[in-house]
């Protein structure tokens, strides 16, 4: 789960990193009244979306001005004007795709003078399954252009679990970012708040790009971007609290109404799986005969008629999806409910693409029975081959 810069700023704070101080609006007006709050001379007005990269964005409506989404401000009506110019527009980063993303939240921050930028990141490595720490001086880039170009310029080091952070994790990253004097203890007691941060909230990623040193000399926190183990939140009321809808996918917002394990892609073919593992399979297979799948979707074992049902609306509702492979083997799920399910999905909303329906195991022929007495446009497979290269085959053929 994702939050927004100015949430996860807040959090920090608490922890007693240095941050600017800060206020979300929402409107034009009260964008005014919050620059007005904070002296100046400097203020940073920065369009809260979850994607990075605001800064060299652009908006596709040409009235938000040509400046991306981050922009300074020498007064408070300049603070204002540029709210206004990106309140309700859509802005397009290399991290959003295309289509952008609705600003609906803007935050006014005291500018800061800026001496050096640099990157900081804490993330749980899955190669050594620890947390690590990554640094660069290369600050306010893309990381990933670092690391392809000049490697040696990035920090990357993790942390035994069984004496967590130390000083002298923290004097390391102070070292290879060239800080001086007071910034040393500056950067080991940080270090430290982030890294309890990152622990006790269960993120999975904890993002400063850039960390900075101000020109009184100071380290801050000029960005931050955090994201947290899904499966921990239910631990965390107060994160749980700081989720935004209005950022997610809209069909897998509805899926995990329903505790369903489905991820929007971007190919043609929906598909219907039971299990991991053989959804990923599936979408192998999809791909090996020349196609794309439009989402991953297992159903799991103890799914109902109703969470089936619910689950062929949400792979209908792609405008994307040219075709459907529903591809189950029972064991614990049995091939009756899916195919209860799937009757009674495609009588409450049509089918107006090819269906490719592939059973085998507990209770195929009932299973096999209700699809053919439902009287439903379904072409039926023999195994996992067969299903993929007949739906690949009918879409082609549209
Ligand atoms: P991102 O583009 O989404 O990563 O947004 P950032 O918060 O990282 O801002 C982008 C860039 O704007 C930073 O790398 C800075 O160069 C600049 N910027 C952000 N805040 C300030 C500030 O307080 N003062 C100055 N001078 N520049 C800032
Ligand atoms: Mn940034």
């Amino acid at each position: 789960m994702n939050i927004h810069e100015y949430q996860a700023k807040a959090l920090l704070r608490s922890y007693g990193a240095p941050v600017s101080d800060g206020r979300i609006v929402l409107s034009a007006n009260a964008a005014k009244a919050a620059a007005s709050e904070m002296d100046g001379p400097l203020w940073v007005v920065k369009a809260q979306i979850h994607a990075g990269g605001r800064g060299k964005g652009s908006f596709i409506e040409a009235d938000a001005g040509a400046a991306g989404g981050v922009r300074l401000a020498r007064s408070v009506d300049e603070a204002e004007k540029e709210a206004k110019a990106m309140l309700g527009r859509t802005l397009v980063t290399k991290q959003t795709g295309p289509a952008g993303k609705l600003v609906n939240r803007i935050y006014i921050e005291d500018g800061s003078g800026i001496e050096k930028e640099f990157y900081l990141a804490i993330l749980v490595d899955r190669q050594t399954s620890r947390i690590s720490f990554v640094a660069s001086t290369e600050g306010g880039m893309d990381i990933e252009e670092v690391a392809e170009a000049t490697p040696e310029k990035i920090l990357s080091f993790s942390v035994d679990p069984a004496t967590g952070y130390q000083g002298f994790h923290g004097r390391r990253i102070a070292f290879s970012l060239g800080l001086k004097g007071a910034q040393i203890k500056q950067c080991v007691k940080l270090m430290g708040q982030l890294y309890k941060a990152f622990v006790e909230k269960d993120m999975e990623m904890l993002e400063i790009n850039p960390l900075i040193i101000t020109d009184g000399g100071d380290l801050k926190v000029l960005d931050a971007k955090i994201g947290f183990d899904g499966n921990a939140v239910y631990r965390h009321a107060d994160i749980a609290e700081l989720r935004d809808t209005t950022e997610e996918d809209a069909r897998e917002l509805e899926a995990s109404k329903y505790d369903l394990n489905y991820i929007a892609l971007d190919g043609e073919i929906g598909c219907m799986v039971n299990g991991a593992g053989l959804a990923m399979a599936t979408m192998d297979i999809i791909k090996l005969y020349g196609a794309e799948p439009a989402n991953f979707l297992d159903v799991g074992g103890g799914a109902t008629k109703e969470k089936v049902t619910e689950a062929f609306k949400i792979i209908t509702s792609d405008p994307q999806v040219k075709g459907i492979l529903v591809n189950i083997f029972g064991g614990i799920m049995r091939c009756d409910v899916i195919a209860d399910g799937v009757v009674s999905a495609v009588k409450e909303v049509g089918l107006s693409v090819p269906l490719v329906v592939r059973l085998e195991g507990t209770n195929v022929d009932e299973g096999k029975r209700i699809i053919t007495e439902s009287g439903l446009n379904v072409i039926a497979a023999d195994n996992l081959r067969d299903g993929a290269e007949k739906i690949v085959a009918a879409v082609k053929a549209l």
